[in-house]
């Protein structure tokens, strides 16, 4: 259990100022959504969280670790990441991809441990008849599913994706945010970006909405209303509930 604390974090790419002061806590078992419109940091947030952006000022910490004296193998054994839209460039079968996920483990083969984690990751998300397939012949959705099986098979308290969802079709998107609410009640730190409010109202338990840089809320979803849709997307919005008792929001432009 593991828990990301950030604290006035600030990142700029040359002058150009992307994060102006973040503070957060995301606490072990939640599962938060970041959101915000393109080009508001979310994911140079998760690259500071991950040591991939580099001189951030302020301060992260994974549990007790601060993550700039974390060597990059520590930082592997805590979290995994998922970036945006990977592309297959070598050709590996799926089974071999998600054994990748295993490497900060291994000393110098795999073991039956690591094989039989592959094996139950690749059951729980379904793709156990692709395991010996190319993951270049496989649809672009399946891939994205084939590199979160990889992050979730290095079994990492902390779990960072970035937009896994966008290109996914409904039922693999439904696969993929039950299973990460599931780690999430079994105490994982689950901090994914996405831009579907209602499909993370639906599953997520925390909300970090930025807008230019800033964080404008962060809790769960109890305080997002109307108002604050409108202010950090830049759409009108409005509420309804499904037939469920659900509540969602429906948006249109705003001039
Ligand atoms: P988001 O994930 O919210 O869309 P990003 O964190 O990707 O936002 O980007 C925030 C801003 O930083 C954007 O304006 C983007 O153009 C800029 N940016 C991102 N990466 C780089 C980079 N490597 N060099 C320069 N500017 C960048």
């Amino acid at each position: 259990m593991i828990q990301i604390t950030v604290k006035d974090v600030a990142y700029a790419y040359g002058r150009k100022q992307v994060l102006r002061g973040i503070s957060h806590v995301f606490e072990p078992g939640t599962f938060t959504a970041i959101m915000g419109k393109n080009g508001s940091g979310k994911t140079t947030l998760l690259h500071c969280i991950n040591k991939m952006a580099a001189g951030f000022s302020g301060e992260i910490h994974l549990g007790a670790s601060d993550v700039r004296r974390l060597t990059l193998e520590e930082l592997a054994q805590v979290t995994a990441f998922v970036p945006q839209g990977q592309d297959a460039v070598f050709g590996s079968s799926v089974f071999e991809t998600v054994l990748l996920g295993r490497l900060p483990f291994m000393t110098w083969a795999p073991s039956e441990t690591d094989y039989q984690i592959v094996d139950e990751v690749l059951a729980a998300l379904q793709l156990q008849h692709f395991s010996t397939t190319d993951i270049r012949h496989i649809s672009g959705g399946e891939r994205q599913k084939v590199f979160i099986a990889r992050a979730i098979a290095q079994k990492t308290p902390v779990i960072l994706l970035d937009e896994p969802v966008t290109y996914l079709d409904i039922k693999h998107q439904l696969e993929i945010m039950t299973l990460l609410q599931e780690l999430a009640q079994r105490g994982y730190n689950i901090v994914m970006v996405v831009h579907d409010l209602n499909l993370a109202l639906t599953f997520c338990s925390r909300f970090l909405f930025l807008k230019n840089g800033n964080v404008v809320y962060g809790g769960d979803q109890s305080q997002i209303n109307e108002a604050l849709v409108e202010s950090v997307f830049e759409v009108g919005a409005s509420t309804m509930r499904d037939a469920t008792g659900r509540r969602l929001f429906s948006f249109e432009v705003k001039d």
